[in-house]
C-alpha cells in the first residue's frame, strides 16, 4: 500500500506533467528556456555560477526552474560593469534617454500577457493582478518618458549683484534596487523607469523565490538597451538570496540603495548603508487599517475592504489588515463582508474566475497559522477561515492556499503583536469604536504608517482626517481603500515602513545628485550677507 507521503509524491509527479506543459507555454512565450539552469546574472552578458535558487510554483508546489545566481566574483563584476555603463549613460541627453524608456515601454506592454501570466505562475498572485502589474510598469515607463524632459533644476534670486544660483540635478550613479517577493515586477519597474531617466545605472537584487520574473524582464530590458548599442548593464541583475543582498548593500561602489521589503530586513539595510553614508530608500511593511464611519456608504466599504484584505492572499504592503467600525453599523458591515468572505474559493491564479490564490511560500502558511493560534489564545472571536485549507483537488494539493480570516480580538490593545505587527497573510482584525478621534487614535498607534482609508460622506471627517490631528500614513485615502495606488503620486510609508516615496510625485529628485551652484557674472567679488574681509580695510 502506497503511504500519504508516497500518494502525494505521485499526485505531483501527475501534476507536473500537467503544469510544465502550462509553465513551458507562459516561459517559452518569454523566451526562457527551463531545461537546464538558468544564468540568474546579467551585466551585459549572461552568466551565473553561485548557489541554485528554485523558482517554486506556489499553487502546485512544482519546481518552476533552477536558476544559478550571482557568485561574489560575479556580483564584483556586475558592480564594475555598472559603473562603466553609468560613465557613459550619463552624457546620454535626457530626451535621448526617455526615448530609451520609450522602447522598454513598448517592449514591455507587448509582452504584457506573458509577463502578467508568468507572476501568476511564480508569485502566485491572481493573473488579473500579474497583468496589473506590468500594466503598472508600463506607466511608470510612460511617466517617466515626460519626466526626462522635465528633470529641472531651478533658479535662485542671488543677493548678490551680478551673481545667479542654480540647484542643478546630474546623476547620481550606480542604484541597487532591492526588492520584495510580493511584488516582483513593479518594485523594480518604478525604480528603473525613474533611475534611467535621470541617467543612472540600475543593479537589481530581487527576490530570491521569484527569480523567473527577473530573468523575464531583464531579457526584454537589455534587449533593447542592446538595440540602442547601449551597455547592458545600464539594467544588470544579481539574482541571489541574503548573502548577495548583503554584499550588495555594502558595497561602496552602490552610490544609492532603493530597499524594498521587511522592516525587520530594512532596518539592517539602513543601518548599513547610513554607515558608508550611502543614499538610501526605504519601502518597509505596512499594518493599513480602514475606518468606516456610519454615513459610509456600506456596499462600497464592504467591497473594498474584501479587495484590500483577501485580495493578493493578504500579500500586498497596502493589503487591509486592521478593520475599525462605528458601532451602529459594525453587525451589518461583518454580515456583508462575511457573505463575500463565503464565496471565496482558493484556485489556480492562472484561472480567470480565481479571486484567491496560494500564499507565496510554505513558511508563510506558519506565519498565518501562528497569528491565528496567537488570536485564538488572546480570546479573539475567529468570525471566518482561520485554518488551512485541506483536502483540495490536484494540483492545488501542492499548493500554499489558506482560509482568509476575521479575527474580533478581546480589545483593541495596540501594543499586542495581533494590533502591532504586519502578517503577511489574510488575517484581518476588527475592532469597534464609538468616536472618530479613538478610530485615528488606534489607526496611528502602531509602528508602521503605509496606508489608511477612511470611510464617510461627512466633509468634517475628511478634514480630520487629512489634517494635523488626521492619519500618520503616507497614504491617507477617502472612500478607497488601503490597496491599489496609481504612479502619478509618490509611493511609500511614514514611521517603521521607512519614509521612504517612489514613483510619482517629487520621487525622482532621490534618483539625482543636487548640486547648488553659484555663478559671479560680475567684475566684483563680494562675500554672502555683506561679510568684509580684506586686508586693505
Ligand atoms: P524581505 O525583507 O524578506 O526581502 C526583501 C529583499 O531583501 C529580498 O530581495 C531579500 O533577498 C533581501 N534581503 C534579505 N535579507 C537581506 C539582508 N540582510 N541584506 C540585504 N538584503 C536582504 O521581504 P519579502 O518577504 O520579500 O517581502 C515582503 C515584505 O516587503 C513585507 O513586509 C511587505 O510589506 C514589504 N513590501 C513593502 C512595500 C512598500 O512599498 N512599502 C512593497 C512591497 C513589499
Amino acid at each position: 500500500m502506497l503511504s500519504r507521503t508516497s500518494l502525494r509524491g505521485l499526485s505531483r509527479a501527475h501534476l507536473r506533467c500537467n503544469l510544465s506543459t502550462r509553465a513551458s507555454a507562459i516561459l517559452s512565450a518569454l523566451e526562457i528556456s527551463a531545461d537546464t539552469e538558468l544564468a540568474g546574472v546579467y551585466h551585459g552578458e549572461w552568466t551565473g555560477t553561485g548557489d541554485i535558487l528554485e523558482s517554486v510554483c506556489p499553487t502546485t508546489g512544482e519546481v518552476l526552474a533552477r536558476v544559478r545566481s550571482a557568485s561574489p566574483q560575479e556580483l564584483q563584476t556586475a558592480l564594475e560593469k555598472s559603473r562603466e555603463a553609468y560613465e557613459l549613460f550619463r552624457l546620454v541627453p535626457a530626451p535621448r534617454r526617455g526615448e530609451i524608456l520609450r522602447q522598454i515601454r513598448e517592449a514591455l506592454a507587448a509582452k504584457r500577457e506573458a509577463l502578467g501570466a508568468l507572476m501568476s505562475l511564480e508569485m502566485g498572485k491572481i493573473k488579473t493582478e500579474g497583468v496589473g502589474e506590468i500594466q503598472e510598469v508600463v506607466d511608470i515607463a510612460d511617466y517617466a518618458v515626460g519626466l526626462s524632459r522635465m528633470m529641472n533644476g531651478r533658479v535662485v534670486a542671488s543677493e548678490r549683484p551680478g551673481h545667479s544660483i542654480y540647484e542643478v540635478p546630474n546623476p547620481l550613479g550606480v542604484v541597487a534596487v532591492l526588492s520584495a517577493f510580493n511584488f516582483p515586477v513593479a518594485v523594480y519597474g518604478w525604480n528603473l523607469a525613474l533611475s534611467l531617466a535621470a541617467g543612472n545605472a540600475t543593479l537589481w537584487k530581487p527576490s530570491p523565490s521569484t527569480s523567473l520574473c527577473s530573468i523575464a524582464v531583464t531579457k526584454i530590458v537589455s534587449q533593447v538597451l542592446e538595440q540602442n548599442g547601449l551597455p547592458g548593464a545600464i539594467a544588470g541583475l544579481v539574482t541571489g538570496a541574503k548573502d548577495v543582498g548583503e554584499a550588495v548593500v555594502e558595497s561602496q561602489d552602490v552610490d544609492m540603495v532603493s530597499f524594498t521589503g521587511s522592516e525587520a530586513v530594512g532596518r539592517q539595510v539602513g543601518k548599513v548603508v547610513q554607515s558608508r553614508f550611502g543614499k538610501v530608500l526605504l519601502e518597509l511593511g505596512g499594518n493599513n487599517a480602514s475606518i468606516i464611519m456610519p454615513d459610509a456608504d456600506l456596499s462600497l466599504a464592504v467591497s473594498a475592504v474584501f479587495f484590500g484584505a483577501v485580495g493578493t492572499a493578504g500579500q500586498r504592503c497596502t493589503s487591509t489588515r486592521r478593520l475599525y467600525l462605528h458601532r451602529d453599523i459594525a453587525p451589518e458591515f461583518l454580515s456583508q463582508l462575511q457573505s463575500l468572505y463565503a464565496s471565496v474559493r482558493p484556485g489556480d491564479p492562472l484561472e480567470p474566475t480565481t479571486l484567491l490564490g496560494p500564499l507565496h511560500t510554505r513558511a508563510a502558511m506558519g506565519v498565518y497559522s501562528s497569528a491565528v493560534d496567537r488570536l485564538r489564545k488572546t480570546g479573539a472571536e475567529i468570525l471566518t477561515g482561520g485554518a488551512l485549507y485541506e483536502g483540495l483537488a490536484s494540483p492545488l494539493d501542492g499548493g500554499n492556499f489558506v482560509m482568509p480570516t476575521i479575527a474580533v480580538p478581546k480589545t483593541v490593545d495596540l501594543a499586542d503583536a495581533v494590533w502591532k505587527t504586519e502578517t503577511f497573510a489574510p488575517v484581518l482584525c476588527v475592532g469597534v469604536f464609538d468616536e472618530l478621534e479613538q478610530a485615528i487614535k488606534w489607526n496611528n498607534g502602531v509602528p508602521q504608517g503605509l496606508s489608511s482609508s477612511l470611510w464617510t460622506r461627512d466633509i468634517r471627517n475628511v478634514g480630520k482626517w487629512i489634517g494635523p490631528v488626521g492619519s500618520d500614513a503616507g497614504i491617507v485615502n477617502v472612500n478607497v481603500g488601503t490597496s491599489g495606488a496609481e504612479i502619478g503620486a509618490a509611493f511609500g510609508g511614514n514611521k517603521s515602513t521607512g519614509w521612504g516615496r517612489e514613483s510619482g510625485g517629487d520621487a525622482w529628485k532621490q534618483y539625482v545628485r543636487w548640486s547648488t551652484c553659484t555663478i559671479n557674472y560680475s567684475d566684483k567679488a563680494p562675500l554672502a550677507q555683506g561679510v568684509q574681509f580684506s586686508s586693505a580695510a
